[in-house]
């Protein structure tokens, strides 16, 4: 019922020349993907040649951050409009390395997936547990948290149209994936603190991806299980081939 997503997160990585050619060499590997939302996320300064080689194509465009408000002085920043202009569709929100980095917080999340709904852009809203946290047994408590206070304010009916990325942050980067049994769970726990304030509808449309190092290796078991809609990919989605074949699940 609920459409796959698979979405690359690029970082920080790849020149504007990279960018076109990575795009040129995914384009017809996942041309017959219609079952499946696929987007690629490049750094900022990357977005108008991505949109340039990915017009026509079956992959949408998205961004890894944005600010809240619509414009001023916030040095270094990119509004919400300024994204739209690129074509670009969806946005990434409090992402770990964002928390962890940037200092961003629940509020701050918060804020922006409100200003991104508005604008007409999809948040991908990241939720997740340190490794600390999971050995403490608190996993479910932290990420429903987080879940609430991104969502805090909004209607059934815009989160509905929210992505979540359930990432823990031990398994970022690392090789460590969560089982698919683990991530399922938490996931569950996730769309169930979703009907706890928005109600079932809400909850069973609401699209939730995993990420942390999935790769071809895992996707497919991942993919198998019933609450996990998607993956948010970071180091898998720089290299063409494995992207498409995690599209391919
Ligand atoms: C990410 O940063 O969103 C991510 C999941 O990274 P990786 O796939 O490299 O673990």
């Amino acid at each position: 019922m609920r459409k796959p997503i698979i979405a690359g997160n690029w970082k920080m990585n790849k020149t504007a020349e990279e960018a076109k050619a990575l795009i040129k060499y995914l384009i017809p590997l996942v041309s017959d993907a219609d079952n499946v939302d696929v987007i690629v996320c490049p750094p900022f300064v990357n977005l108008a040649a991505a949109a340039e080689v990915l017009s026509g194509s079956n992959i949408k465009l998205g961004a890894q951050n944005m600010h809240f408000e619509k414009s001023g002085a916030y040095t270094g920043e990119v509004s919400a409009d300024m994204l739209l202009a690129y074509g670009v569709k969806y946005v990434i929100l409090g992402h770990s390395e964002r928390r962890q980095y940037f200092g961003e917080t629940d509020e701050g999340v918060n804020k922006k997936v409100k200003v991104a709904l508005q604008a007409g852009l999809v948040p991908i809203v990241c939720v997740g547990e340190t490794l600390e946290e999971r050995e403490s047994g608190i996993t479910s408590e932290i990420v429903c948290k987080q879940t609430k206070l991104a969502l805090l304010g909004l209607s059934a009916e815009e989160v509905k149209g929210v992505v979540l990325a359930y990432e823990p942050i031990w398994a970022i980067g690392t090789g460590k994936t969560a089982t698919a049994d683990d991530a399922n769970d938490t996931i569950g726990a996730i769309r169930n603190a979703v009907k706890e304030v928005f109600g079932d509808d809400a909850a069973q449309s609401i699209r939730i991806q995993y990420g942390g190092s999935m790769k071809p290796a895992n996707a497919s078991e991942l993919m198998a299980k019933p609450e996990i809609d998607g993956g948010l990919i970071g180091g898998a989605a720089l290299k063409a081939e494995d992207f498409s074949k995690i599209v391919k699940f």
